[in-house]
């Protein structure tokens, strides 16, 4: 009967839902997640960018510090170089010198002092007040360069401590010369590192930032932040010194420092006119604090609105599960229900005892049946059948065995339903009915007359009838029925069936009578 075939498409429709559903949070997580890390790594770029400007522009102007510092002590080395070429080295000319010297490390505070050496690195003259000429420079790195280079040019030498204060700091020197241009002594002008220390410690580069001052060919001269055991080392292999030789006098790049393994925005230029780089440099740790932490709020942010829209989003599955296993459910009981209405409507009009139509789907066939005929001015046939003697037939045998014989006396009877419009009922006890929808009185005593053949042909013995076995009397009676105004109806063939049982059974049973309604024009 009814099958649960409905159940496929809405599995389908079902999962389609929940899949589009699926697809959907899947979507928005995805494209918060692509937003959020597009983002992210636009802001890192633009403060790494902003960052690399900044320490661009920093050190552009650390350079022109740098030049103006030491241009302005270079000057006076030329002015110095200039007198001592030009003049005896004789008391009164040194005395002037040493007057004009003391005025001018008075003058400049970052010039600690100016010294003047002969071609043997002896003393001459200095900014001091007392020349002390025990001592003898000609161990000095600038000493040396001097005497066996020609250059004239200023010589930025590496850092060292003061033989007469004992203070860090840096030399600038230049070459004397006699006339003929051999080498004569060197003019040396020393700026104090503090200065330089005291400027770089101005500059807000944050707890990790580091700026420094290097001569060209990589010796350290001033580093913030300050060890005083990295004054004077070798950085020449150092990352920003690499990245020098490589891209030339001026440049930005995050490396990662060889002294303190910190990665650094750095930028670095070379002076002009001094054989001097200067770098500065922020880490990158730092400058991405900011970011960082606006990052994890947009993370922590993004993951509780994805968290939730995957909270809502199960649920929502959820629930459309569950109604929809409860739709189905209920599908399912209302198609059980309509099965079993079915049963109990075809049980409501079958007869418990023999399985034939029972009294009240006989008396509706007959109504349909007699309308129909009517309209269709077809005659109606009816065979009433009563089996012959049946009381006795209980008394003798018992009831059960009645029964039996009813059930046995039913199958023959459903055995000869021909005709598929035919019907076949139990009309009550031990009567049975047969209506014949367009079979006239001749027809209908065919069927009468074979059925009762075939019951006296089963041979159950019933010692108590004449022949000492079951039979059966049957009435037949046919009508085309009409409309009129007598108002005949179906009741009145049961009628005048019963009455042709009656003649049968009056005129000794086991036989058939047919009688011709009085109201029928047939
Ligand atoms: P007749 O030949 O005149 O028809 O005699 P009869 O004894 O058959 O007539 P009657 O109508 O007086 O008796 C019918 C009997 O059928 C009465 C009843 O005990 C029996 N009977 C009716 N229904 C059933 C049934 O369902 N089972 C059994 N075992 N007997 C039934
Ligand atoms: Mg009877
Ligand atoms: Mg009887």
């Amino acid at each position: 009967m009814t099958t649960h075939t409905p159940t496929t498409p809405t599995k389908s429709k079902r999962l389609s839902l929940q899949g589009m559903l699926t697809a959907f949070v899947v979507t928005v997580t995805f494209l918060l997640i692509s937003i959020l890390t597009w983002n992210s790594w636009n802001a890192r770029t633009t403060t790494l960018n902003e960052t690399k400007t900044a320490t661009a522009n920093m050190a552009r102007a650390l350079a022109q510090h740098g030049e103006d510092t030491i241009g302005g002590i270079d000057n006076v080395l030329v002015g110095l170089v200039e007198t001592l070429e030009q003049n005896p080295w004789d008391s009164e000319h040194l005395d002037r010198m040493n007057m004009f010297m003391r005025q001018r490390v008075a003058d400049l505070p970052l010039l600690h002092g100016l010294f003047v050496y002969d071609d043997k690195g002896r003393w001459i003259v200095n900014s001091q007040e007392v020349l002390r000429t025990e001592f003898n420079n000609s161990d000095r790195e600038y000493f040396i360069f001097h005497r066996d280079h020609a250059d004239r040019g200023p010589h930025v030498g590496p850092p060292v401590r003061s033989r007469s204060t004992g203070d860090w700091i840096i030399t600038v020197s230049r070459r004397l010369e006699h006339p003929d241009g051999s080498f004569s002594g060197v003019v040396l002008a020393t700026i104090s590192m503090q200065y330089f220390r005291s400027y770089y410690e101005s500059f807000d580069i944050g707890k990790s930032g580091a700026i420094f001052l290097a001569t060209q060919n990589g010796t350290l001269l001033v580093r913030r932040p300050f060890d005083e055991k990295l004054i004077g080392s070798d950085v020449s292999k150092g990352s920003i010194f690499q990245h020098y030789s490589k891209h030339g006098p001026s440049g930005t790049a995050i490396l990662v420092s060889k002294i303190d393994q910190v990665e650094r925005i750095s930028s670095y230029r070379r002076l002009d006119h001094y054989p001097v780089l200067i770098s500065v440099a922020l880490s990158t740790e730092e400058v991405l604090t900011g970011w960082r932490e606006e990052t994890i709020r947009y993370v922590s942010a993004s993951v509780v609105l994805i968290v939730l829209l995957w909270i809502m989003g199960l649920r929502l599955i959820h629930q459309i599960t569950i109604r929809e296993r409860a739709q189905a459910e209920l599908r399912i009981a209302r198609d059980d229900l309509e099965r079993m209405n079915g049963e109990l409507a075809a049980l409501a009009l079958l007869d418990g005892l023999t399985g034939l139509a029972n009294r009240r789907r006989f008396d509706a066939a007959l109504d349909e049946e007699y309308v129909r005929a009517m309209r269709n001015r077809t005659p109606l046939a009816l065979v009433m059948l009563d089996v012959d003697h049946f009381k006795k037939y209980n008394d003798r045998y018992g009831h059960p065995q009645g029964d039996e014989c009813l059930r046995l006396v039913s199958r023959v009877l459903k055995k000869l339903q021909s005709r598929t419009g035919d019907l076949v009922a139990r009309y009550g006890g031990e009567e049975f009915a047969i209506l014949l929808p367009g079979t006239d009185i001749d027809g209908a005593t065919v069927v009468a007359e074979r059925t009762r053949a075939a019951i006296q042909e089963l041979n159950i013995e019933h010692a108590e009838n004449p022949g000492s076995i079951v039979t059966i009397s049957a009435g037949v009676t046919s009508i085309v029925p009409v409309r009129s105004l007598a108002g005949n109806s179906a009741q009145d063939l049961v009628r005048t069936a019963d009455q042709a049982l009656y003649q049968a059974k009056e005129s000794g049973r086991n036989r058939v009578c047919t009688l011709v309604s009085t109201v029928s024009d047939t």
